[in-house]
């Protein structure tokens, strides 16, 4: 029998009071008949944890209680757990956090490119091991509550925004070119009013050759303390990437498309601009926003042959990159394997690099009391090819694919049913197969309810 320490005080307690009277060997059988009530809701067992902010890398077991990281340990007794699921030969990793996606769904305003690019995030997410997203600008500040109220309130995702400089957000290029419709005082005053979800301001797409769109940018994130995202729109002597590196953006501010090549990320010579590398000594970050142009083998690999690899791997997830190179975080991520990169350097990049840069630092790491996002990876080995935003194929010879997703300390999602029971060795009328506290893929409650009795008919 194992017990945990609260247990034997009390036991101890009930104990002395009943050794007054009686002799030691009935005390013996009392505490043998005495249970523990499990002390953890969930326990991974055996996997391999990849906890980067702790520098962790070793096969461990992982308990969840509460919907918080209760104990990472070499070895945690399955009695002590409600339930126990074996992940041997799994990594678990924090949940994957994508800083960079779009998932403002149709508002039916015509002409919105918004609405017709954002997809749903929990039909993308989950299923990849993300648990937490932040939106890249979709919504500006009067579409916020909009985003909000359809989209953050009620996705299992957690679901954080960038808000677009330009008030109504991403409606298309010709519809964000407006340099009155970028202020930055409404922008940061909307940001201030939704501190826990609004990470960051973000500038997109601006096809004129002024710094204005940056600049408002910049004014926001400054009043509202955080950080600026920038897509650095068309390519224009007047406002060269070196100028936006090494002067403009403050340290923390992230570049995204860091591989897009559309902007000068590679020199003409071949190589990484330089800029890029000053960028970096300044505290600039560097996302990778894969999406549907943003990605060229010819870009990142002499980039990241030269040793300059992304602070965060993102998606830039829309209707336009989620069937063509890009797909979802998980091929993005293996993308990166494939560049030669480590599996640690890859989840270091995917989770709590990403947390850092968007001040959430409560996220991305498995620390005990942390929230129990979590990811369970299978690391497939086999031939596989990579396209790039042009569908160029880079082969590779390891895939990561999603097992499991917890959110909240709960599965949210399973690919081959590992904490299941086979159906043959259920009842003939079962209805349920998890419990709530560790399950939210069965609809909690809904297994237990009973099936409506219809009338009987009337003759
Ligand atoms: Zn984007």
């Amino acid at each position: 029998m194992s017990v945990d320490g609260v247990t034997i005080v009390i036991t101890l307690k009930i104990g002395r009071r009943i050794m007054r009277g009686l002799p030691s060997v009935v005390f013996l059988l009392l505490v043998g008949q005495v249970h523990a009530e499990p002390q953890y809701d969930l326990l991974l067992r055996g996997g391999h944890v990849i906890d980067p902010r702790s520098a962790l890398s070793a096969t461990r077991d992982l308990a969840i209680r509460d919907g918080k990281i209760a104990a990472v340990a070499a070895a945690i007794d399955p009695a002590l757990a409600f339930k126990t699921v074996d992940v041997a030969g799994l990594y678990i990793t924090p949940g994957l956090i994508d800083i960079h996606v779009h998932v403002l769904t149709a508002n039916g305003e015509p002409r919105s490119a918004a609405a017709a690019a954002g997809v749903d995030p929990d039909g993308f997410t989950l299923r990849s091991g993300v648990t937490t997203v932040a939106d890249a600008g979709s919504a500006g500040w009067r579409g916020f509550d909009d985003l909000k109220r359809r989209v953050i309130d009620r996705s299992q995702t957690r679901v954080l925004a960038f808000l677009n400089i330009v008030s109504r957000g991403m409606r298309g290029r010709d519809l964000e070119q407006d340099l009155d419709d970028m202020q930055a005082a409404p922008a940061a005053e909307m940001a201030l009013r939704h501190k826990d979800l609004i990470v960051g301001i973000k500038t997109a797409h601006y096809a004129g050759p002024e710094f204005t769109p940056v600049d408002r940018a910049l004014e926001a994130g400054t009043i509202a303390k955080i950080p600026v995202m920038v897509d650095f729109g068309d390519d224009y002597p007047e406002r060269p990437l070196a100028a936006l590196l090494t002067s403009k953006l403050r340290p923390g501010d992230i570049y995204t498309h860091l591989y897009s090549g559309l902007r000068g990320e590679l020199d003409p010579t071949g190589h990484a601009n330089p800029a890029l590398f000053e960028g970096r000594k300044r505290g600039v970050l560097f996302d990778v926003g894969h999406g549907g142009l943003s990605f060229a083998w010819r870009v990142a690999v002499p980039i990241i042959q030269e040793g300059f690899l992304p602070d965060s791997i993102s998606t830039d997830l829309h209707t336009g990159s989620a069937n063509g190179g890009m797909k979802d975080m998980l091929n993005v991520m293996s993308k990166f394997l494939a560049l030669g990169l480590s599996l640690e350097d890859v989840i270091l990049r995917s989770t709590w690099n990403c947390a850092r840069a968007i001040k959430q630092e409560q996220l991305g790491h498995l620390s005990v009391g942390a929230v129990a996002d979590v990811a369970v990876l299978r690391l497939e080995r086999g031939e596989f090819g990579f396209l790039d935003s042009y569908a160029a194929r880079l082969r590779g010879n390891q895939r990561l694919d999603c097992e499991m997703t917890l959110r909240n300390g709960r599965i949210v999602y399973e690919l081959n049913g590992l904490s299941r029971p086979d159906w043959t060795t259920l009842p003939k009328d079962y209805r349920s197969t998890g419990d709530p506290r560790w399950d939210a893929v069965t609809k909690p409650g809904t297994g237990q309810q009973k099936v409506p009795v219809r009338p009987p008919d009337k003759k």
